[in-house]
């Protein structure tokens, strides 16, 4: 699905998203859709930026791998999990990553807060896990599960997948200080700025 001029939505567990100049966000549970559907726009995938290593947004990390060989990022702290040197934080994603068969893959590019990736800026916000980031694309941020969208609201996600809650919380502040018109999160739909303000003072 298109959302912008320059930004498409591929549903899978999670939402992956695929900018026109090659970045995907998330490498979901889909490889092969994803790669038929990066090949019928004539976009090569160069960078794959994860945005957490819960497991519903990089089971297919690997077979993507292999199939694009793009450079994977992600933040040092969820790197870890993804090379597999630390087990999930918490035990419902050791539970989910051995039932769907998780396999270990190695991050080519490690990033921190401030860093930039091209044109995608790295704001570290975490909470949800250690090491979840969201990236700053133009007037855009992709938040994985920092935010998400429920029942056309913006949402925490379900405290048994969090870390700190009260990490997460101060994140989200953090970024509603940031210019955006949307945010695009791991789950649900497109959130506007004015809704995720106005979420950020609820919950602070
Ligand atoms: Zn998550
Ligand atoms: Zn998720």
């Amino acid at each position: 699905m298109q959302l912008f001029d320059n930004v498409w939505m591929l549903k899978g567990m999670c939402n992956t998203y695929l900018t026109y100049d090659g970045y995907l966000i998330d490498s979901g549970t889909k490889a092969d859709k994803i790669l038929q559907f990066a090949n019928s726009h004539n976009i090569t995938i160069k960078e794959i930026m994860i945005t957490h290593a819960h497991p519903d947004h990089i089971v297919d990390l690997k077979r993507l791998k292999d199939l694009t060989n793009a450079e994977i990022i992600a933040h040092e702290f969820d790197a870890r999990v993804i090379e597999g040197k630390l087990p999930h934080y918490k035990i419902v994603g050791r539970l989910i990553s051995s039932i769907m068969r998780q396999e270990k893959v190695k991050v080519d590019v490690t990033v921190k807060e401030g860093e930039k990736i091209g044109d995608i800026f790295i704001l570290h916000t975490p909470g949800h896990t250690p090491g979840s980031v969201t990236y700053i694309y133009k007037n855009i941020a992709f938040t994985g599960d920092a935010v998400i969208e429920k029942k056309g609201n913006p949402s925490l996600s379900n405290s048994i997948f969090s870390w700190d809650r009260k990490m997460e919380k101060k994140s989200l502040l953090v970024l509603s200080a940031y210019k955006l018109d949307y945010l695009l999160p791991g789950h649900g739909n497109t959130i506007s700025s004015e809704q995720f303000k106005k979420f950020v003072q609820e919950i602070n």
